[in-house]
């Protein structure tokens, strides 16, 4: 009786013992498999112009998926969300735009509908507000062409990172080990920009385009800017300002204006008409990208490779100076 009791007992406890190991490797693999599926989901990112989809690519890698919903060629000032950016946007885990009322049809529409507003980050938001351009003609009163200075565009890698980086802490040492590398990159971008336009003889340094949005360009990197459109491509040129505008190309013996891939050649085309009427010529030189990238795949579909070719344009066309008709 005794024994059998105690074979019973040890029966009990072996049976015990074994439910429970049981139960254990059963919590243990919906730990792995919930730890799993915790890192393999990828954040949905959605990015406004092209130049936030680079930083987003170059910060988050194959960690994140990134969409970015103004593509080449596209000016954002005048960009309306189709329904599916609309559905893009409101599914995004976050969503990056340039802020400063770029995208003011993006902002203005979905993001005052979205459940969580607190998704929408502006990446120019970490900018010192004095290192902005005043624009006081433009809605909200600063330039929001920031990306133009590399240095600038630094402040807003590091706002992705910081981003990516708090909502995703699994990866947040991988974003930021990415976003170091692309910050050196930066970095070298915006001296070798520097030491380029240094080329230039001081008093031809002067860029004439046809929006004004190379301001923060100016501004870093030594060049006085004159657009023929204001700071917004939905500006009307006026006679006057094309008059205005020929008369200073042919006082400061201009001998290249830009025109930009986000707005019409036609008023540059007019001023260049009204420089000749005065007997001089001046080019209409290589486009600049302003508002979007190159093609994808070309070297310009990059941010820093947009940015080179805008500086070695300005800097090949602006050597020689304003001839007088043959
Ligand atoms: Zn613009």
């Amino acid at each position: 009786m005794h024994r059998y009791f105690f074979k019973r007992s040890l029966c009990l406890l072996g049976l015990l013992l074994f439910t429970f190991a049981c139960g254990c490797q059963k919590d243990r693999t919906e730990d792995i498999t919930k730890a799993k599926s915790k890192t393999e989901k990828k954040l949905n990112v959605v990015a406004t112009i092209s130049m936030i989809t680079d930083i987003v690519h170059n910060v988050g890698g194959d960690r994140i998926d990134v969409t970015g919903i103004i593509g080449e060629g596209i000016d954002p000032h005048l960009y309306k969300p189709t329904a599916k950016d609309t559905k893009q946007l409101t599914e995004a885990d976050i969503i990056f735009y340039n802020g400063l009322h770029l995208e003011v049809r993006i902002t203005g529409t979905v993001f005052d509908k979205m459940k969580d507003k607190t998704k929408a980050v502006a990446v120019t938001d970490g900018i010192d507000r004095s290192r902005l351009r005043i624009a006081s003609e433009f809605i909200g009163g600063y330039d929001p062409h920031v990306w133009h200075d590399a240095s600038l565009w630094m402040k807003a890698t590091e706002r992705v990172r910081d981003t990516l980086a708090h909502t995703d802490p699994i990866n947040a040492e991988y974003y930021h080990s990415n976003a170091k590398n692309y910050l050196a990159t930066l970095q070298t971008l915006h001296e070798n920009m520097q030491k380029l336009a240094a080329q230039v003889p001081a008093k031809r340094r002067v860029l004439v385009t046809t929006h004004d949005a190379f301001g923060y360009l100016g501004k870093a990197y030594g060049f006085e800017v004159r657009g023929l459109l204001g700071i917004n491509t939905e500006d009307e040129v006026g006679i006057a300002d094309v008059r205005d505008l020929a008369a200073f190309i042919i006082e400061h013996r201009i001998p290249t204006m830009f025109v930009d891939t986000s707005s019409p050649r036609r008023g540059i085309m007019s001023v260049q008409d009204a420089v000749r009427a005065n007997g001089f010529n001046v080019k209409i030189g290589g486009g600049l990208f302003a508002d979007a990238m190159g093609t994808p795949g070309t070297p310009e579909g990059t941010y820093v490779g947009m940015m080179r070719h805008n500086i070695d344009t300005i800097v090949n066309s602006l050597q020689t100076e304003l001839a007088y008709q043959e």
